[in-house]
């Protein structure tokens, strides 16, 4: 195989598109990098293109143009936001994910990432330390996106012999990009109106415990599966990925340990019935023992790292460091 790597991402605006172009460019360097999404980002350096994932000529055009030989498949619509277009969703998670694989196999794209998701749980999933292959029957159009894309992952590796790699992330929490309409969303809003108005009214009740994950771990996690041997990746439908699994108010005494002043309220929405139907721990053995995942972060380090930077940003120091 030659030594070209040209990567393309897909939704790179998004929360851990942002982080994951970032890191990348780091690692292989600007030109290797191209970053798109449905809108232009703002401030980015480095190459960038619009491409409508559900535009499969455009996406094929993209590939031939810089010989893409890597993609990370981050565009879908989110759990929380897929409830409020059912179909719309379906069509955008699942048509973008098939033009992907296809192009991919027909063109010189060796390798794909698809990031699958904890929502491809349901209720008949155990929800404590839920091991990898279970029965799946989610709740939500986005968990259903997910749970089938794992399928169409598999198959495209069996069939085609294309190496698509897959996690299925929990809920990422990040101070450098904002998230963009799952459910776990509260769990970042939190920090930043912790450092605003020292309360936060969250849409999930106090004992909502669900798995969760810092970005640098995410990030880390995705890139470690990525430059895995070949054989090490034993499976082609998607990775158990865990850190860390708190509730909303676990989350808050958290806070409370470095801003005692700080009060949380519950106000639960419709997104308390879509976390419920998800688990609440994840066994992640399998990538512990294939690849070597290990995470770093815990509740409180997080905590900790989330404040001081958000505290750079607002001027408020709760941290020094
Ligand atoms: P996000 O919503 O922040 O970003 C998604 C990006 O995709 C956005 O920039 C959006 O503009 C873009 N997009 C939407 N429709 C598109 C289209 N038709 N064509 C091209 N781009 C389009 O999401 P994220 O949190 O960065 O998630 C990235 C991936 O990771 C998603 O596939 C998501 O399902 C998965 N994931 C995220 C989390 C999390 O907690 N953030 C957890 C599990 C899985």
């Amino acid at each position: 195989m030659s030594s070209h790597r040209s990567i393309l991402i897909l939704g790179a605006n998004g929360q851990i598109g942002t982080v994951l172009t970032e890191q990348l460019r780091e690692k292989f360097g600007e030109r290797a990098v191209v970053a798109s999404d449905i809108r232009e980002a703002e401030g980015s350096t480095g190459p960038f293109e619009i491409i409508d994932v559900t535009d499969g000529e455009r996406l094929t055009e993209m590939i031939r143009k810089y010989k893409v030989t890597e993609i990370y498949h981050l565009a879908a619509i989110l759990s929380a936001t897929g409830e409020k277009m059912p179909l719309k969703t379906w069509d955008i998670n699942m048509k973008g994910l098939l033009n992907v694989l296809e192009a991919s196999r027909q063109e010189t794209v060796s390798k794909v990432f698809f990031p699958s998701s904890i929502a491809v749980f349901g209720p008949t999933t155990p929800r404590v330390d839920t091991p990898n292959e279970v029965p799946l029957l989610p709740e939500t159009v986005y968990g259903i996106s997910k749970a089938v894309g794992e399928n169409w992952c598999h198959y495209y590796h069996m069939r085609y012999g294309l190496d698509v790699r897959s996690l299925r992330y929990p809920g990422i929490i990040s101070y450098q990009s904002d998230p963009g309409g799952g459910t776990t969303d509260y769990a970042v809003e939190i920090y930043h109106e912790a450092l605003k108005h020292g309360s936060y009214t969250c849409f999930l009740g106090p004992d909502t415990r669900l798995p969760m994950m810092y970005m640098d771990d995410a990030i880390r996690a995705t890139l470690e599966l990525m430059e895995a041997p070949a054989e090490k990746i034993k499976k082609r439908n998607s990775y158990n990925l865990a850190a860390m699994s708190f509730s909303p108010s676990e989350q808050a005494l958290s806070i409370k340990a470095l801003m005692p002043e700080f009060e949380i309220r519950y106000e639960p929405d419709y997104r308390q019935k879509i976390a419920e139907s998800w688990t609440e721990s994840i066994d992640d053995s399998d990538a512990r023992n294939d690849w070597g995942w290990k995470p770093e972060y815990s509740l409180d380090t997080m905590t900790k790292d989330m404040l001081f930077h958000l505290g750079q940003r607002y001027g408020k120091q709760v941290i020094n460091e």
